[in-house]
């Protein structure tokens, strides 16, 4: 077992007050490591590293930045393999699976650190003796508050833009899984960032996530986790009026039309209802199914669903790991059960699997709930696991859009459709920051991500997201003022 440090001004220490937690492997529910219980002491103490670096680092030229950002992302490359065995190790990836999440995370800083360098102002004419300039400036002192579902894949995708941008960044990853978040502080340790550039922070979010979005000296916090932390995020942040960017929970609706491809969607739907064992903000969370395909999708989807290898996430044939953990089993769990209440059917799985050796580990089944409507609990919240949620069968598409529509959250949604006009006719109608037609999401650097209602505010990725990190100056000169 490892005992690990935070990371506080370039230097390694134990939380102020001495304390640790545990951090479980959930393929053995053996502990693997203790963290430092960080508080409210130890924010301030990082708040001030943050604070003395940002003027070394935001004054700084681009191109310095820029080089600086390109050692974090050949060191990351140099690292992915041992980046990977720690994600499998506290987060029950799936090997194959994070190997190319820690793949891709370098190019998440390198496609950063050179669209950083065409950051853009304006001037505005304003006659012969006046000029009007909008320069962009980074934020300041950025808070990164992240899940546990993709660990260190959701720290990237904020620290990669925030750092190119000129700002320096305190990160508090998920307290279930924050030995990723660690070891990139290790791989930070050795690039040379200026010390306080960027901090780590690991402990309870109620205690050190608080105290970040509460803290007067930072200036902006960007988190992705569920919608409800989101909200007393935003309540704690609105006392200093700090820049917010939020990446929250979904309840996506997929709809599949009379002239779907049926064998390809339900293919498709297999891989991403257990994709990371359906842990993920994107995942499918309600299937409206035309009445015309409906028996036909079912049938396919349950004979894919029963396919899928669950086991050891570090054998080559798993296709799906463990959730992360009990806790989170025992949600999903209860998930299911309220569905049973209220008079859905588990038409597949619903239950623990049996995992040799010593069936142990936070494991759940493939599951299919049918016979659901609109007003049931799983069809209103994220469950958050591998569990397709079938909704009654439709036949009329204004009315399947208006149930679509339905729904708190507003974050992804699909179609399926042969026909690209009647899947664009739907684009138009649903209320998602993300629509899909005919294919699953990626999230790519090219193109912005982020939700509507109360699935976020703000978008991440692309310029669009790399600007969030910045703020517009405007500066008006008198061209008289020498006379
Ligand atoms: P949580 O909201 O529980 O936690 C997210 C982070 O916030 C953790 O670091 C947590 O710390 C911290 N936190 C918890 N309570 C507070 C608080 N009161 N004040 C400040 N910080 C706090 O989310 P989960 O970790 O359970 O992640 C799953 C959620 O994330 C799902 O809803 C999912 O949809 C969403 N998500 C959204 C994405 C998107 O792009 N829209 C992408 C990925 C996930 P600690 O771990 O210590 O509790």
């Amino acid at each position: 077992m490892s005992e690990y440090k935070m990371w506080i001004g370039g230097k390694w220490a134990d939380a102020e007050s001495g304390k640790t937690y545990p951090v479980f492997n959930p393929v053995t529910e053996a502990e693997i490591a203790r963290v430092p219980l960080g508080d409210k002491t130890d924010v301030d103490k990082a708040v001030e590293a943050a604070r003395k670096a940002f003027p070394i680092w935001s004054k700084k030229s681009q191109g310095e930045r820029f080089q600086m950002v390109m050692k974090i992302a050949a060191i990351m490359r140099e690292n992915a393999k041992e980046i990977a065995r720690i994600d499998t190790l506290e987060h029950g990836t799936p090997a194959g699976l994070a190997s190319m999440i820690a793949g891709d995370l370098p190019e998440w800083f390198e496609w950063n650190a050179y669209n950083a360098r065409s950051l853009m102002g304006n001037t505005v004419p304003q006659g012969p003796n006046e000029l009007i300039y909008l320069q962009r400036e980074p934020v300041g002192i950025v808070a990164l508050i992240t899940p546990w579902n993709l660990p260190l894949l959701m720290i990237v995708e904020k620290l990669a833009p925030a750092l190119s941008v000129g700002n320096t960044c305190i990160i508090k990853p998920a307290s279930i899984n924050s030995l990723t978040a660690l070891k990139l502080a290790e791989l930070l340790d050795k690039v040379g960032l200026p010390p306080g550039t960027v901090n780590v922070i690991t402990g309870p979010g109620g205690i050190v996530g608080e105290a970040l979005a509460s803290h007067h000296d930072v200036n902006m916090v960007a988190f992705t986790g569920s919608s409800e932390t989101g909200k007393t995020i935003m309540g704690l942040a609105s006392k200093t009026v700090k820049r917010l960017q939020l990446e929250l929970g979904g309840k996506n609706p997929v709809i599949i039309l009379d002239d779907a491809n049926v064998n390809q969607v339900a293919e498709s739907m297999v891989g991403r209802q257990t994709f990371n064992c359906g842990q993920i903000c994107a995942s499918p969370g309600r299937y409206y199914i035309h009445e015309k395909i409906y028996d036909e999708f079912l049938e396919k989807f349950t004979t894919g669903m029963k396919k899928v290898v669950v086991g050891d996430p570090n054998d080559e044939t798993t296709q799906m790991g463990p959730l992360v953990s009990a806790e989170h089993r025992n949600r999903v769990e209860a998930y299911v059960k309220s569905a049973v209440v209220e008079g859905a059917k588990v038409i597949l799985g619903g239950k623990r699997p049996t995992i040799p050796p010593g069936n142990k580990g936070y494991y759940f089944e493939p599951t299919i709930i049918t016979n659901v409507t609109q007003k049931m609990k799983v069809a209103r919240e994220e469950i958050f696991g591998p569990v397709a949620i079938i909704m009654e069968k439709f036949n009329s598409d204004d009315k399947v859009i208006e149930m679509a529509n339905d729904n708190v959250y507003g974050l992804a949604a699909y179609i399926f459709t042969q026909d690209a006009a009647r899947g664009m006719r739907f684009a138009n109608e649903l209320q998602a920051g993300t629509i899909q037609i005919g294919r699953t999401p990626a999230r790519d650097q090219d193109v912005p991500w982020g939700g509507f209602k109360e699935s976020g505010i703000g978008k991440e990725h692309s310029v669009v997201g790399l600007y969030e990190y910045t703020d517009l100056k405007r500066i008006q000169v008198d061209l008289t003022l020498r006379k």
